[in-house]
Parts: structure tokens; sequence; C-alpha cells
């Protein structure tokens, strides 16, 4: 697609204040792919009450799930991680790319308008973000279309945050609002709202069918990623649940043990043609998937993806991290971010053939596509100190090469299947013009 407005936006000089900057060639900080789950790290921090928690549970009713105690480690109300510290940054577990670099946001803000533009640029779109972090990734978006509000002047832009944790709500109501946010009163759907820096009204849920139906484009990015998985392992005696027990040898330590038989999940969840001896599967991902799938099917839109992952191939992936270092999963629970490899295959199967998908792409292959090496050039070009300079290719490089983010990050995208076979093609192929291709799987033409 020739987009002349995305040029404008990659060429636009201005660079944003910086984001807490690692030294150059600092050791690289996000949580990158390979690991093995259960890899020992000391356990930290805590008063230890989750842990009391899960152990009262599991003498009460016996061994839980992983998908249990994965839920319960993030995201219980009061003692989960992202419930209580969720330690994004640098100064926190994790570093993910919208910290890393305000390009990475600025070419998914020039995606949806691109999108925007190929899909006939209805006259309202609500930006939806599921897992939004710190906000950092909606604030690079709007700081995009803000430069091209020309474009989007005749366009109705409304915001909506989907966030469990109250604690990252408010960090983002602070980011994006610069504080000025009040809770919704209680008969809306929203918990709370506020205005953003440029004007545009935004909103918070606890799940995304709390949103109202609309034209929507949805952003997911490493948000899959968190959400609770099942573990199986193959045995002689067929599938068996991994699930998490007390160690009968040291109190309140838990350990990995094995269903005795097999669970209604083995029985759900593995597919009869399976090839591998472990598997992992989200069914909340499925879940939320199809319900996107459904909501751009009935109301258009687009959604995108981007995590870590795998096309149906890898086995153990979950693990977890503390202060940037590997952390075993099973212990001090609440106190490390736990997160497992998004199975796009079976995000595809999911979405039920409801739209097309497209992806998974390599983030490198995705940025490269969407210009990203212009905008370093620009905001390179634009930089007089020699630390600004080195700080710029130091973000790049870990956005990009393949030993850093580039290859284990993944670009998957949901589009209405009108967006890239014209309805009536069969009927009379030669009656339409070309559609658009889709910028960033495709390359995206500046002009
Ligand atoms: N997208 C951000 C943050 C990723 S961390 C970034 O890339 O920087 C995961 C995010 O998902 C956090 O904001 C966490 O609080 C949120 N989250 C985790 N589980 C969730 C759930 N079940 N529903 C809604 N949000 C969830």
């Amino acid at each position: 697609m020739v987009l002349l407005l995305a040029r404008r936006a990659l060429l636009a000089g201005r660079r944003r204040l910086p984001r807490a900057p690692s030294p150059p060639h600092a050791p690289a900080a996000a949580r990158l792919c390979s690991g093995a789950g259960g890899e020992a790290a000391a356990a930290a921090g805590g008063d230890g009450a989750l842990l009391r928690h899960l152990c009262r549970k599991v003498r009460a009713s016996g061994p839980v799930t992983v998908a249990e105690y994965m839920r319960e480690a993030l995201t219980n109300p009061a003692q989960g991680y992202y419930t209580r510290r969720g330690g994004i940054g640098e100064s926190g577990d994790f570093i993910t790319s919208p910290e890393i670099s305000q390009v990475f946001g600025e070419l998914i803000g020039i995606w949806y308008i691109s999108e925007w533009m190929a899909m006939g640029k209805p006259n309202t779109f609500q930006l939806v973000e599921l897992g939004p972090g710190r906000g950092t990734l909606t604030e690079d978006i709007l700081r995009v279309f803000n430069q091209l509000s020309s474009v989007l002047s005749k366009c109705d832009v409304s915001v909506h945050l989907v966030e469990v944790s109250p604690k990252l709500g408010e960090i983002q109501a602070r980011m994006l609002t610069g504080g000025k946010m009040q809770p919704s009163p209680k008969d809306e759907s929203a918990y709370m709202k506020g205005i953003s820096k440029t004007g545009i009204p935004i909103f918070w849920y606890r799940d995304i069918q709390d949103v109202p139906s609309g034209y929507s484009f949805y952003l997911a990015h490493e948000f899959f990623d968190a959400l609770p998985i099942h573990k199986f392992q193959r045995t002689e005696k067929g599938w068996r649940e991994v699930l998490v027990d007390i160690d009968p040898e040291v109190p309140d330590k838990l350990r990995f043990v094995l269903s005795p038989s097999s669970t209604p999940a083995t029985e759900n969840f593995i597919q009869p043609e399976e090839m591998r001896d472990h598997v992992e599967v989200c069914p909340e991902a499925g879940v939320i998937i199809q319900r996107l799938a459904c909501r751009i099917e009935k109301d258009g839109g687009a959604a995108l993806v981007a995590d870590y992952g795998h096309d149906g191939t890898k086995t153990d992936t979950f693990r977890g991290f503390q202060n940037h270092k590997l952390h075993d999963v099973l212990s001090a629970p609440g106190t490390a971010d736990l997160t497992a490899d998004v199975d796009f295959s079976y995000l595809r199967k999911m979405t039920q053939e409801r739209t097309t998908t497209l992806g998974p792409i390599k983030q490198r292959e995705f940025l490269k596509n969407m210009g990203i090496d212009l905008r370093l050039q620009v905001l390179l070009q634009n930089s007089r100190d020699t630390a600004t300079r080195e700080q710029l290719l130091h973000s790049y490089d870990m956005l990009m090469n393949p030993e850093n983010m580039g290859d284990c990050f993944n670009f998957f995208a949901l589009l209405p299947h009108h967006r890239l076979v014209h309805p009536d093609k069969k009927d009379k192929p030669e009656s339409k013009s070309p559609l658009p291709p889709v910028a960033g799987f495709n390359e995206l033409l500046l002009k």
C-alpha cells in the first residue's frame, strides 16, 4: 500500500524523553525465548502469604493444575504478581519492546492507520489493548495518531484498556491522562475513565467482554503469554496432566507431579494426532481469541498479537522471571513473572475461520517491513550527542537482532475475510481493483 502518511510519521524527527536507557551492550534484559521451566534461581522476597494459601488449598483438595497455580500466582486479587508487583521495565523483573524503544509503538500506530485506511476509513473506531502494562505502547500509538490528526480528523477514536491489575491500571492512567482520571459509576462496564493528553477518551475494564461492541482495532502485546497454561506429559500409560503438589520431604515447598490417571483436560485438550511428548495448552487464550474473532467478524476491525511463541512445535516453555533472571516457577509464588510461549497454531485454530489470520512472522521481519530502518536513520540524524545515538542503536539491536528479540517475538493478525479477498471475486475477478497488502506482513511502500 502506498502510504504517504506513514512516511510523514516516520520522518517526524521528534524523540520522546528517553526511557531509563540501558548502557549499550548491557546484557539483554528481555524475557527471551529459550529457557527451561523450573531452572533453579534464588527464592526471594514476598511474605509467603500466597504460598501458604496455595498449600492450604492443596492440603484441602489435592494437587492443583498448573493453570490454577499460574492464575493464582499472577492475578490473585490480593497477592498476585501483576496485582501487587507487575514489575515491567529496567527496575522491575522484565522489559518489553515498547519499554525499550518508542519506535516500536510508533510503527504499530502506523499499522493501525494503514489498516484503517485500507478498510475504507470508517468514521469511528475503538483501540482496544489487552494487558497494557505501563501504558507505554498506547502512549506511543496515540502520539502517532496525534501526528496524523489531519488524517484522522473526521474519525471518532476512543481507547479501551483491558487490565486486571489495579496497580498497573493506575500507572497507565498516570502515563496516559497525566493523572486526570475518575472511577466510573457502578452501573458502567468500565471501572475507570479519563481523557488522554491529546483529548481522546480512555476507558478501563477487567474483561474483554465488558468492552462495548463496535468497529475495533485490538492489540495484545505480551498478553497471551501471561495467561494460565495446562501442561501435559506423555507416559507409557497415556497422557497425564502435570499438577502442582506439596513436597512431602520439605514443608511448604511445592513440586510438580503427574496426575495418576487422565483428567478432563487431558481428554479435551490433547489432539489424537499429537506427536510431542510434552504439551502446553492455554484454553483462556483460546476463549479470548475466539471472542476477538467473533467481534471482528460481526463489527469489523482487526487484531494484532505480538508475543514470543511457536507454531505448535515447542514443548516445555513455562518459566519465571525475577529481576531479569530466570526464577524457579514454583518458588515464592507472586514474587516473579510467570510466562509460557504462545502457541499460534492453537490461536489460529480457535478463530474457527471467522477471520483470516496472518503470521506468525518474526518481529525483525515485521518491523523491517514497517520501516524501522528509515525511522532509526531519522532519529540518528536528529540526535546530536553520542550517548543518545548509542542508545538508539542499542535499542534497535534489542528489537531486531535475532539473538535478542528479533527472532523469538512474532506478529500475528486477525482480519475480516473481505480485507484480503473481495467477496465477489469468484464471480467477477476482473472487475475489482486489487486489495492493498497488509502492512508489516508485506513491505510497506513509501512514496
Ligand atoms: N503489553 C505490556 C505489558 C505486558 S505484561 C507490554 O508489552 O509492556 C502483561 C499485562 O497483562 C499486564 O498489564 C498484566 O497486568 C495484564 N494481564 C495479565 N493477565 C491478565 C488478564 N487475565 N486479564 C487482563 N489483563 C491481564
